[in-house]
């Protein structure tokens, strides 16, 4: 009795350990990177750049009913609402929106969830796209699908992808902040607002990995669409401008385009997408963009024009180097300017 009492116990203890992998090995990243599948991507995106949403214009009613989607599929797939947060929504004033620029812009909101990392839980990992477009013109609909549907539908997959790894006892050692934010048509309000009323602390934020349009091709890239820009990821920190090559390498193995990364690219992209928001406060930033094309806030920027292989590719980069920013064992150096 006793002797098969052991037994039990032992096998028990294995069973439980062989649940618990080796978060730095390359089939357990795999594993959750597979979960970022095109079929969901394709799924989320059909309806947040549906006709339904109206645009996604700023506190507009179609651009919070695209926010009550996503919402309802965090709590499908339970992940929770920030520690500390009373709900979903990160509520933004009309007065904070509009002092900027001087516009008429309703309240808006921004949208955030939460996976607890498992041994720095007060270490934060931010993982932004912002949801909001430009609406509707002239009785068109400007449906964005690809901006930024694309990197809002990758949050959305990317935050499940960890959330999987958490419930298998693989959570992430740091903890992962998806944030969803508003107003960034408007000048990057949301993000704005949130790098001024943070949640978490900034010194406590480790990185920001932020995802503006990743589901197209430029001209340059006629022949392929096996890219992806990468657009500040080595102006505070040489860990992170490492880590994106080698997980790219490790995991995805596509073009790493640093064109736009150059500082006199008279287009200034580093400036002008959300993670500059976490970048001007010394947080190491990464924007991951596959460029501009004839659609770009135009009408015809529709899901049908996505390429869902390479949104997948793309989401799945995202994840693998925000895994590595949130399981290694020492946070990001910051060891350049900013410049
Ligand atoms: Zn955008």
């Amino acid at each position: 009795m006793k002797k098969y009492l052991i037994l039990g116990v032992a096998l028990l203890a294995l069973s439980c350990k062989s649940t618990k992998s080796d978060l730095n090995s390359e089939a357990t990243v795999s594993k959750y990177m597979n979960t970022i599948t095109s079929d969901e991507l394709k799924k989320h995106l059909t309806i947040i750049a549906s006709d339904e949403m109206q645009g996604r214009e700023t506190g507009s009613e179609g651009q919070k009913k695209a926010g009550r989607y996503m919402i309802s599929q965090y709590e499908a797939n339970k992940i929770p609402f920030p520690k500390g947060a009373k709900d979903y929504y990160q509520h933004i004033p009309a007065a904070f929106l509009n002092a900027k620029y001087n516009e008429n812009l309703p309240d808006s909101e921004n949208i955030w969830a939460f996976i607890e990392g498992t041994e720095k839980p007060e270490e934060i990992v931010v993982i932004s796209a912002h949801y909001d477009h430009v609406g509707m013109k002239n009785g068109e609909i400007y449906n964005g699908a690809d901006d930024d549907g694309t990197g809002t539908v990758a949050l959305m997959e990317i935050a499940q992808a960890f959330q999987k790894a958490k419930k298998d006892g693989n959570g992430p050692k740091r903890s992962i902040l998806i944030l969803h934010v508003t107003g960034e048509e408007h000048g990057l309000h949301g993000s704005r607002y949130y790098s001024e009323n943070p949640l978490f602390a900034l010194d406590k934020t480790v990185a920001d990995v932020n995802i503006d349009m990743i589901g197209r091709r430029d001209d340059p890239h006629s022949k392929t669409n096996d890219y992806i820009y990468v657009i500040g990821a080595d102006r505070l920190s040489s860990d992170l401008d490492k880590i994106v090559r080698e997980q790219n390498d490790k995991f995805i193995k596509m073009d790493l385009d640093f064109k736009f990364n150059d500082r006199n690219d008279p287009n200034r992209f580093y400036n002008r997408s959300d993670h500059y928001n976490f970048a001007k406060h010394g947080i190491p930033s990464v924007f991951f963009f596959s460029g501009v094309h004839a659609d770009y806030h135009k009408p015809g920027d529709d899901v049908e024009k996505i390429e869902f292989d390479a949104l997948t590719r793309r989401a799945q980069l995202a994840f693998v180097t925000a895994w590595e920013i949130a399981n290694r064992t020492e946070k990001l150096v910051v060891d350049k300017s900013g410049e």
